[in-house]
């Protein structure tokens, strides 16, 4: 007890985890950090808002008050979650289907959004494709692939909201990237490769487009339960192995948490942000093993 007591427990609630749901659903009860009426009035265009962490932004950003576009190829998936949202939150969402990947569907869903809300404040870049290979084994087309999903959708997306609305009236970008190439992760060239020129994109049109107030940030998440991405890269070794040992904060980061960090960068309280990567990863990228054995999942089973 005593003031030390106090202390440790202050420190332990600064990293405690808040609820999350493990599939695509929404929180069972959600207990408020932040003003309710934070994203009030505003609506925000989310790629990749059907599923994992995209749904999981949306979600967060309607119990602040915000009416959201969830977009991606599969109309069905976003119209689902779109149902779950709405039930969930009481505020609107518009699922769309678009590929980040042709120009033309995005203006088309653009002008959906705006026929709808007439207007758009915040743009969330989440849609992305990714998988563990070797460089060896990674078709040239496979390569190309990430590269045109991750980056030249991000490119194209925000091209698009500039022109058909930030550009007059301002706006929030942020692009969901990742910490891969910080290290020079095994098996994620391509992965690594798009999500750094995303970065990179990141500061540059923070550069270019502060003057017509629009602020741009990455968001670089560690390794988040719940995803397809988990599942994909490495969940069920991560769970069998020591690796949570090497997070500085001993545990993987939930969905919640991404769109408590995403929430911050597209409201007010970041404010004069812009050009910068916040990395969401418990300290993860310092200290990782560059284990593509484990990963491959062809270490050898010593139990
Ligand atoms: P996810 O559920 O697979 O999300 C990816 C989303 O992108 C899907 O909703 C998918 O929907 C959409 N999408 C894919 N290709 C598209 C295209 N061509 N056009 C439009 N939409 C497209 O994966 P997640 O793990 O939650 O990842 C969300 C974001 O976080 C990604 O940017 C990912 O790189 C990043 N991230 C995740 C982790 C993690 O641990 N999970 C770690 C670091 C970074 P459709 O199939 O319907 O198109």
């Amino acid at each position: 007890g005593g003031a030390r007591g106090r202390a440790m427990a202050e420190v332990a609630m600064a990293a405690q985890a808040p609820q999350d749901e493990e599939g695509d659903e929404c929180l069972r009860e959600y207990r408020h950090l932040l003003s309710p009426d934070l994203l009030e009035g505003q609506v925000a265009f989310i790629t990749g808002g059907g599923s994992g962490i995209g749904f999981r932004i949306a979600e967060i950003f309607m119990r602040h008050g915000c009416r959201t576009v969830i977009a991606s190829r599969n109309l069905e998936r976003v119209t689902e979650a779109s149902k779950k949202l709405v039930a969930a939150t009481g505020q609107q969402c518009l699922p769309l289907s678009m590929d980040v990947r042709q120009p033309q569907s995005i203006v088309a869903a653009v002008d959906e959004a705006l026929k709808e809300f007439k207007r758009i404040d915040i743009l969330i870049n989440g849609a992305a494709g990714n998988f563990l290979c070797p460089a060896s084994a990674l078709s040239f087309n496979a390569f190309k692939t990430v590269i045109d999903i991750d980056t030249i959708g991000t490119f194209n997306t925000s091209k698009v909201l500039f022109e058909k609305y930030f550009r007059d009236h301002g706006g929030v970008i942020v692009n969901i990237t990742a910490t891969l190439s910080y290290r020079g992760q095994a098996l994620q060239v391509h992965a690594g490769a798009a999500k750094a020129a995303i970065d990179a994109m990141t500061r540059h049109l923070a550069v270019e487009w502060g003057p017509n107030n629009i602020r741009v940030n990455s968001l670089a998440p560690g390794p988040i339960t719940g995803t397809e991405g988990f599942r994909r890269l490495g969940g069920k070794f991560a769970e069998k192995s020591s690796l949570f040992d090497m997070i500085p904060l001993q545990r993987a980061g939930n969905k919640t948490e991404i769109a408590h960090s995403t929430l911050y960068l597209a409201s007010p309280l970041s404010s004069y942000v812009t050009g910068t990567t916040l990395v969401v990863d418990g300290g993860s990228w310092l200290t990782s093993v560059n284990n593509f054995t484990a990963l491959l999942g062809i270490a050898s089973s010593s139990a």
